[in-house]
């Protein structure tokens, strides 16, 4: 038979299942747009040489397979078979292609409507440069095999470069002169390789961007290694975090209970966070900051002109944070007759507006939090037991830093490294001295001394390591007992060179230098806390 007598029909079978087979192999029929937005997203993923490469041995692939079934079919003559590539290339749908008789080249095709340039036209513009890889690939793949020797073919022409049609020439590769040079690397999957560890550079360069992202927001809010972004080195604050956690799963009310300043909102939005009620608002409102009438108001919400100055409806906090959580601080200043309609709030689950008569189904979770001893209140008839009693159905205490030594200086590296994040400033590190200095003062104020302690001490400090000097003066005046976290000023120092080695992303060049000691001097104690302790991890771990 002769290559113009070729006939899809007859090359065709489609079984009664449904499988197509071309030339008795298992073919598809494609989509058109669908390959044009498979090479955008392949563009747009990998990059243009990289899909280049891809679709180039795709095409290749293709056509040396067609070829492979193509040859035991009964020609006429060697010429025709090798000729039956570009009506084969019609055939399928993909180009019409058209040997031009006369030429001087091995090959010299015109390609008319090429599916291949209509889509990279429609997907992802004009290009600069020929476009029509597959089908390069393609015909590359078919002369390769039908010839026995290495055929490439490049085009000269492309509409997906702006011109009329598409024009092709092949020829053994060793005839080609530079010009093949910048097109071979395409077929060899070395051109993948190529682009793909490029990919994984670029990957690994935004991992790291992330990590730091990510611990940056961990500081901001509070540092730690929980992701809550709560420090909990102590055995008594990860009680706590424990027990929040189980108190999230359940919808109860909870109460917070400690000193001022050791995070009892921190806690209470954890709760919220890992609740069911996530997806709702948090609510924070402290009790004794706002006087007893405007308390009604804000918690209850009020109608217009239900006293001077409503000059407009107006929904309570319990309405703002329906479906999500109302965090009450310093419950234990609310005036006796807000705890009797507080109570009523809660058992109702209802509020009525100041200046309205109808009641409002609320579906709030409380959170309270007291500094006050709320039992010895209820003793003295300070405030109502049944409202404590329902407060107080999971209840969770919260211990002064001064009994969680422990915390101080993750809590403290951690503040500094926020406060250095949201200043731009290169984070800084603590002397031995001045951490000494922080675990033997007590702390009356909790962790928000701590945090402003450190932020100053930042703000006023002179470089990058946080001196004793830098201190404010109650702390630099502390003598209270020695660490009893039983910290050696050799456990200081090591813990000081693994956190700033976790600062630095363990690059000993600039841990060396932020700690403020040379680079031999970091390896040999490196060595040294390896050799007497193999199995101890750094002091965040
Ligand atoms: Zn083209």
């Amino acid at each position: 038979m002769r290559a113009a007598d070729l006939d899809l029909r007859e090359l065709l079978e489609i079984d009664r299942g449904g499988i197509i087979r071309f030339a008795g192999q298992r073919a598809l029929i494609l989509d058109a747009i669908a390959m044009g937005l498979l090479r955008k997203e392949l563009i747009e993923t990998v990059g243009a040489a990289a899909t280049r490469g891809i679709l180039t041995r795709l095409g290749f692939a293709h056509g040396w397979r067609t070829a492979e079934a193509l040859k035991d079919l009964p020609w006429d003559s060697e010429h025709d078979f090798l000729t039956a590539g570009t009506s084969i290339h019609t055939l399928q749908g993909q180009v019409f292609a058209e040997l031009r008789p006369n030429s001087a080249e091995f090959v010299e095709a015109i390609w008319k409507d090429s599916y291949e340039a209509e889509q990279h036209l429609l997907h992802v513009g004009r290009a600069d440069e020929p476009v029509c890889w597959t089908l390069r690939g393609y015909a590359s793949g078919y002369l390769t095999f039908a010839h026995g020797k290495r055929i490439i073919c490049l085009e000269q022409q492309c509409r997906g470069k702006g011109d009329a049609v598409c024009s092709v020439i092949g020829k053994p590769v060793e005839e080609w002169g530079p010009e093949i040079d910048a097109d071979l690397p395409y077929y060899e999957k070395g051109s993948m390789n190529e682009a793909l560890q490029r990919l994984a550079d670029e990957l690994k360069q935004t991992e790291r961007k992330l990590r730091a992202h990510k611990r940056a927001l961990t500081l901001a809010g509070a540092p730690g290694e929980d992701p809550s972004g709560i420090v909990a080195h102590s055995e008594a604050m990860r009680r706590v975090l424990e027990l929040a956690r189980k108190a999230a799963a359940v919808d109860a009310t909870v109460l917070v209970t400690g000193e001022s300043g050791v995070g009892k909102e921190r806690v209470a939005r954890l709760i919220h966070d890992r609740s069911a009620r996530a997806q709702g608002a948090f609510v924070a409102i402290n009790c004794a900051a706002v006087t007893e009438t405007l308390l009604e108001s804000e918690l209850f919400g009020h109608t217009r002109g239900a006293f001077t100055g409503a000059t407009q409806d107006r929904a309570g906090l319990f309405e703002a944070a329906s479906g999500g959580t109302l965090f009450l601080d310093e419950v234990g200043e609310l005036p006796q007759p807000m705890q009797v309609k507080l109570l009523r709030a809660v058992q109702e689950s209802e509020v009525r507006r100041v200046g309205e008569n109808k009641s409002r189904k609320i579906d709030v979770r409380l959170v309270a939090a007291t500094n006050r001893d709320l039992a010895a209140e209820v003793e003295a008839s300070h405030f109502r037991p049944d409202l404590y009693y329902r407060l107080r159905v999971i209840e969770l205490h919260i211990a002064p830093l001064s009994e969680r030594k422990e915390d101080i200086l993750p809590l403290a590296r951690g503040f500094l490294a926020a406060s250095a994040a949201r200043s731009r400033r290169k984070a800084a590190s603590l002397t031995p001295a001045a951490a000494d200095q922080l675990l033997r003062h007590c702390w009356p104020g909790n962790v928000r001394e701590l945090q402003n302690a450190m932020e100053r001490a930042l703000a006023l400090g002179s470089g990058e390591r946080i001196e004793s000097d830098d201190l404010p003066e109650e702390i630099r005046a502390a003598r209270g007992a020695a660490p009893s976290t039983g910290q050696s000023l050799a456990d200081l120092e090591r813990s000081a060179i693994y956190a700033a080695l976790e600062e630095t992303d363990g690059n000993r060049e600039r841990a060396a230098a932020q700690l403020g000691i040379g680079v031999a001097t970091l390896y040999r104690k490196l060595d040294r806390y390896r050799a007497r302790q193999p199995a101890r991890r750094g002091p965040r771990h």
